[in-house]
């Protein structure tokens, strides 16, 4: 029997959803946690609390909590990078960092055309070391986040930094808050989610699917998904392609083809997921105030070397 945490919408979701497996939470006290990153070497995960200005840790081996860092610039969104660097989105810092393997931190990128970016909001790092990140502006908008100032650029982008050159490159300029974003297993396919209802009424709550041409250079950008309740922020895939998505209500588990087929209920608004665990099938969930996690019959996609 599967416990009620799980909301069964197409037969399909039961593949992935487990009898008698319930939604654990793991630490409560974060005021928006977002941007969660699993070090599968160290067995720990790092996440944001972006009001606290801080980054917690998810101790798995003990199951202990401890703050990791702050003050931190108002991080939103890491990731781990293919070298096990911790790539982060700094609200405060508007910018782009990554921690070297001696803790120094580079700033990766944070301006383009000469002027500051908006707020890195999530980040994702391809198989040819490229940087992908969106930039919205929900860290200049108000003191709550990062530091209230002026858009210096003409809209919110969705950007690629060149593995070689280091060079910033606009990828795609037509969302209205561009968030989360993540590559299909293949990397055939790059799904960014456009949040823009919060700024413009009846404006963007959905996914969009682009197909991924040779160096990077992207096509189509159809609506895959439109939420139907809250927003999709951030999300994660997994080994068959599914996008598992934070929304209003919880997770919501998607096909590639963007059908909604289950979700897990949180009771808060989810911003943010990662798989962990040492088999890569445990669903970390930043809700709002609390850091939930949940096991799945998937396992977090590996991309092909
Ligand atoms: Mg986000």
């Amino acid at each position: 029997m599967l416990t009620n945490d799980f909301q069964v919408l197409d037969k399909r979701f039961t593949r992935y959803a487990m009898g008698n497996v319930h939604l654990e939470t793991l630490y409560t006290g974060s005021r928006w946690a977002e941007g969660p990153a699993y070090f599968a070497a160290g067995e720990y995960l790092i996440w944001s609390d972006i009001p606290n200005d801080r980054l917690l840790r998810y101790d798995e081996t003990d199951g202990s909590v401890s703050e990791f860092l702050k003050p931190c610039r108002n991080h939103n969104g890491h990731t781990v990078d293919r070298e096990g660097r911790l790539v982060s989105c700094e609200h405060r810092g508007r910018c782009v960092s990554r921690v070297e393997i001696d803790g120094s931190v580079t700033i990766l990128a944070d301006s383009y055309n000469g002027k500051r970016l908006n707020s890195p909001n999530d980040v994702v790092v391809k198989s040819d070391g490229s940087i992908w990140f969106t930039d919205p502006t929900y860290g200049i908008d108000s003191e709550y986040e990062g530091d209230k100032a002026d858009a210096e650029q003409e809209g919110s982008y969705v950007y690629r930094i060149d593995p070689a050159s280091g060079a910033v490159t606009a990828m795609i300029t037509d969302m209205v808050k561009p968030n989360g974003l993540a590559f299909s297993p293949d990397e055939s396919v790059l799904y960014v989610a456009d949040t823009g209802a919060t700024h413009v009424e009846n404006g963007p709550r959905h996914l969009r699917a682009f197909h991924v041409g040779a160096g990077g250079a992207l096509s189509g950008g159809d609506v895959l998904a439109t939420c139907d309740t809250g927003l999709f922020d951030g999300f994660r895939i997994d080994i068959h392609g599914n996008i598992w998505t934070s929304a209003g209500d919880g997770v919501h588990c998607l096909t590639p083809q963007g059908e909604l087929i289950g979700k897990i209920l949180t009771g808060e608004v989810v911003a943010n997921v990662e798989f962990g665990g040492i088999k890569r099938n445990r669903l970390y969930i930043c809700a709002t105030t609390t850091l939930r996690a949940v096991y799945l019959n998937t396992r977090a996609a590996f991309r092909p070397n």
